[in-house]
């Protein structure tokens, strides 16, 4: 097979930035993707309508390249929302989902939620309405070992939200391990899991042994090979309890090579073409049309993208761009530790 046609795909966890950031990125993104759910852990989180809004009228602006291009907002969750707020930006279509961080897990979670039980009141109304929540899956211990903190997550705090909120849609997002995996894979049907390019790609050997690769350090860290092959298989597994989320976040090369480097890999502009090539060559290529474009719009009861990308294998290995320039910015695109062949042909619009 050296041609596969397929629905266009959607980006269910992106980070755009602000600035000159959001103004380069979105259009990497609107190009590939008809709809990407972005991520509220701007400086200053949004946490309202008023500022969600605002962020979505920017990022329109800057997707004119797809007409079809829908940025579905997220709300930062934390104890000072309001649910008279939150109830009507989601009926006014201006909130899609609410984002839970552990406060401190990752870039800008400082205001993230601390004791679980103090934002139970929002989950209530969240339930009710079925707004979806999204869960970055870590505890931020410094007693847990790194490694530990998805299952730890699961284990002590998602399973307290699950029983409390049986009714709850959720995404436990980027998921890293296998006890992710056959978690959510027990777990009953509103819950299901996106899934990363780079943790289909890699493992933690890949980051760390010979030489340190600060551009495959991302949270949640990358984990054992037993988990990638894990993953893998969850991608293409027949239950289409998970899709695609890039959680594509990118950070000048400044602050990922020094010495106290930011976690986050830049991925867009070769997502579709890497996840073509991983799956086959572990002969899946017939489950990748479920995987990032069909599982996720299941789950979020969104209708399949009219559209179609048509990717064809070429002879030769791809030379990607080594990175995306912005101003004095210049943002490291994610290098597989593969050839990648999968190129994007075309566009096709379905009538
Ligand atoms: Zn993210």
């Amino acid at each position: 097979m050296n041609k596969i046609e397929l629905i266009k795909p959607d980006d269910w966890h992106v980070h755009f930035r602000e600035g000159s950031m959001l103004e380069k990125l979105v259009p990497e993104t609107s190009k590939l993707y008809n709809r990407a759910i972005v991520m509220p852990n701007l400086s200053v989180p949004i946490i309202n309508s008023k500022q969600a809004l605002e962020y979505k009228k920017k990022i329109l602006n800057f997707s004119e390249n797809n007409n079809d291009f829908q940025p579905l907002m997220t709300f930062y969750l934390n104890k000072d929302i309001s649910t008279s707020d939150l109830i009507e930006a989601f009926e006014n279509n201006v909130v899609f989902a609410l984002k839970l961080y552990p406060a401190g897990a990752t870039t800008n979670s400082s205001k993230g939620v601390k004791d679980m039980t103090e934002i139970f009141h929002i989950l209530e109304v969240m339930s009710n309405y079925q707004i979806p929540l999204l869960i970055h899956g870590e505890v931020n211990n410094d007693k847990v070992d790194i490694f530990d903190r998805e299952k730890l997550f699961i284990e002590n705090e998602l399973i307290k939200i699950i029983e409390n909120f049986p009714n709850l849609k959720i995404t436990l997002e980027h998921i890293t391990t296998k006890f992710a995996v056959d978690f959510i894979n027990q777990s009953s049907k509103k819950i299901k899991a996106s899934i990363t390019p780079h943790h289909l790609v890699l493992n933690r050997t890949d980051m760390l042994a010979h030489k340190i690769k600060p551009h495959y350090y991302c949270l949640p860290i990358l984990k054992r090979e037993e988990d990638r092959k894990a993953l893998l298989e969850a991608a293409s597994n027949i239950n289409q309890k998970f899709f695609l989320g890039t959680d594509s976040a990118p950070h000048d090369l400044k602050s990922k090579e020094t010495s106290c480097g930011c976690a986050g890999v830049f991925n867009t502009i070769n997502s579709i073409q890497i996840l073509a090539q991983i799956f086959d060559n572990n002969d899946k290529l017939d489950c990748l049309e479920k995987f990032i474009s069909i599982n996720g719009a299941i789950h979020y009861n969104l209708a399949k993208n009219k559209s179609k990308l048509l990717l064809k294998k070429q002879k030769k290995p791809i030379i990607f761009p080594d990175t995306l320039n912005i101003n004095d910015l210049n943002i490291k695109v994610f290098r597989p530790n593969f050839d990648v062949f999968w190129q994007i042909e075309k566009e096709k619009k379905l009538s």
